[in-house]
C-alpha cells in the first residue's frame, strides 16, 4: 500500500510555522510498520491542493492531508478533495451537534455562522470525530480508481490524536505489505561505526533492510522486514555486536540511560556547568522520575562564582585559568560532596565565537566526571558554531559519565 502525504498551507512553504505533522505522521506511520513514499506542501489555494493531488494520486493508494479544514474562508481543503472526485458537500447534522455544543462548552459568545462550515462533508465520506476541536477528519475513497484520501486538520494537537485513535487502526486494516521494524538505540561510537559493526549482519539477499539515523542524543538504528520472527532475530544478533555501546531497553538517549544506571544502584547526580549553562541539567531533568536520581546543578559562569559557590581554589584560578583540567577536576570533585552525589559531571571551555586565545582556543573544552570517588578528566577540541560546542560538549560529558558507570 503507497501512502503519500499531502501538508496544506501557505504558512509551511513561508517557514513561519515548521512543518511538525509531517514528521509526526512520519513517525507514527513508522511505529505502525508503514513508510509514506512521498509528501507535498502545498498553498491553501484550491490550485495548488489540485495540483499536488494530481502529483500525488497516481502514485499512491492513500493521500493524507493535513491542513484547510477549519471554518474561514482560506480553508478549501474539503471543498476542492470533494471538486477532485466530483461529490456534493452535505450537511451532516452530528457533526453540526456536536460543534455546537464544543463551542457552548467553551463559553465563547455567539457562534459565527461559518464555524458550522466544518459540518458540510463529502457525499459518502466516513467522518473521524474531532476531540480537541471542532473539524472533523474525513476519509473519502473514490470507488472508481479505488483511491482513498485522508482529510485531517492542520493543528497539531487536533491532528495527532486523531491520527493516532483512528488513521493508524484505518491503515493497518486495509494494509496487506506491512513492514515490520525494530528500533534500537546506540551511543558513544560514530554513526560509520555502527554501521560496519552491523551492515555485515544483514545479507542483501535476506529481506532485511537496516537504516542509520544520528542525532546528539543517540544513534538510532532501524531493521525491517516482511516477517516479524526474521526481524527480532537479527536484531538479537545486531544487538550482540554493538556491546556496550547499545542503550538500555527504555532509554533512547544517553541520559536516559545513565539515569536507569543510577537508579537502579540508588545513586545520585550532580552537576557543575560552566560552559553548557545548565544544558545538561536540561536534559536530564527533561526525564520524567529524574528527581530519584538528580540532586541538582550549579551553573558557575564566572571565576567568582566558581570559587563562592564550588569552592575551586584561588590558586587554580589564577595559575591555570577557568579552562583547564584542574578546575574541571575541582568542579566535579566538589560538586559531589556539595550536593552528597555519587556521580558528577563537571564542563568548562570556551564555546565562542570570541574568547579564544591560540594556547585556549574557541571550542576548547575540558570535562571531568566523577564516580564513586574517582575523578576523571579529558580534553576536548570541539568544531563548529557556539551552539554546535555546547551541544556536543552535553554529549561527550554525559558519555565520559557513561563509560565511566559501566567500567
Ligand atoms: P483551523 O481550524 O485551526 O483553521 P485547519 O485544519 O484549517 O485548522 P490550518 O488552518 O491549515 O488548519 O492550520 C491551522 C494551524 O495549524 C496553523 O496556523 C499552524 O500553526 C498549524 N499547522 C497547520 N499545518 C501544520 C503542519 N503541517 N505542521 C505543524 N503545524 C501545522
Ligand atoms: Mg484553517
Amino acid at each position: 500500500m503507497k501512502i503519500s502525504i499531502l501538508c496544506v498551507g501557505d504558512e509551511l512553504l513561508r517557514g513561519s510555522t515548521t512543518n511538525t505533522n509531517l514528521a509526526k505522521i512520519g513517525q507514527l506511520l513508522g511505529a505502525a510498520a508503514l513508510f509514506p513514499v512521498m509528501e507535498m506542501s502545498v498553498k491553501d489555494a484550491g490550485e495548488s491542493i489540485i495540483d499536488g493531488l494530481g502529483v500525488l494520486l497516481p502514485r499512491s493508494d492513500v493521500v493524507i492531508s493535513t491542513g484547510g479544514l477549519g471554518p474561514t474562508s482560506d480553508d478549501v481543503t474539503k471543498t476542492v478533495v470533494a471538486g477532485y472526485f466530483g461529490l456534493k458537500l452535505e450537511k451532516n447534522a452530528k457533526v453540526a451537534d456536536r460543534i455546537k455544543s464544543f463551542w457552548s462548552a467553551r463559553r465563547l459568545g455567539k457562534m459565527p455562522s461559518s464555524v458550522l462550515n466544518q459540518a458540510l462533508v463529502p457525499q459518502g465520506a466516513q467522518i473521524l470525530e474531532n476531540r480537541t476541536g471542532t473539524a472533523p477528519g474525513l476519509v473519502v475513497k473514490n470507488v472508481k480508481s479505488g483511491k482513498t484520501v485522508i482529510m485531517l486538520p492542520g493543528p497539531p494537537h487536533e491532528m495527532t490524536p486523531m491520527f493516532e485513535e483512528f488513521v493508524v487502526p484505518y491503515l493497518k486494516l486495509v494494509s496487506r505489505d506491512r513492514l515490520y521494524t525494530e528500533v534500537i538505540y546506540v551511543s558513544g561510537i560514530p554513526e560509520s561505526c555502527v554501521e560496519e559493526k552491523a551492515a555485515p549482519l544483514v545479507s542483501s539477499g535476506s529481506g532485511l533492510s537496516i537504516a542509520y539515523c544520528a542525532s546528539p542524543e543517540s544513534i538510532k538504528v532501524f531493521l525491517s522486514g516482511r516477517k516479524a520472527g526474521a526481524v527480532a532475530e537479527k536484531m538479537r544478533e545486531i544487538k550482540k555486536t554493538l556491546g556496550e555501546n547499545l542503550l538500555l531497553p527504555g532509554a533512547k538517549s544517553i541520559a536516559e540511560d545513565i539515569y536507569l544506571l543510577l537508579k537502579k544502584r540508588k545513586y545520585k547526580l550532580a552537576l557543575a556547568e560552566s560552559c553548557t549553562g545548565g544544558m545538561i541539567a536540561a536534559a536530564v531533568t527533561e526525564i520524567p522520575g529524574s528527581s530519584e536520581v538528580f540532586s541538582g546543578s550549579a551553573v558557575v559562569y564566572s571565576n567568582d562564582w566558581k570559587e563562592k559557590v564550588l569552592g575551586v581554589a584561588k590558586t587554580t584560578l589564577e595559575k591555570y585559568g577557568s579552562v583547564s583540567s584542574r578546575c574541571a577536576v575541582e568542579m566535579a570533585d566538589n560538586v559531589c560532596v556539595e550536593y552528597g552525589a555519587d556521580a558528577g559531571i563537571a564542563v568548562t571551555g570556551i564555546a565562542g565565537p570570541g574568547g579564544g586565545t591560540e594556547l585556549k582556543p574557541v571550542g576548547l573544552v575540558f570535562i571531568a566526571t566523577r564516580y564513586v570517588g574517582k575523578t576523571v578528566v579529558e580534553q576536548y577540541k570541539f568544531p563548529g558554531t557556539r551552539d554546535m560546542v555546547r551541544r556536543r560538549a552535553v554529549s561527550s560529558a554525559l558519555n565520559q559519565l557513561r563509560r565511566q558507570i559501566l567500567n
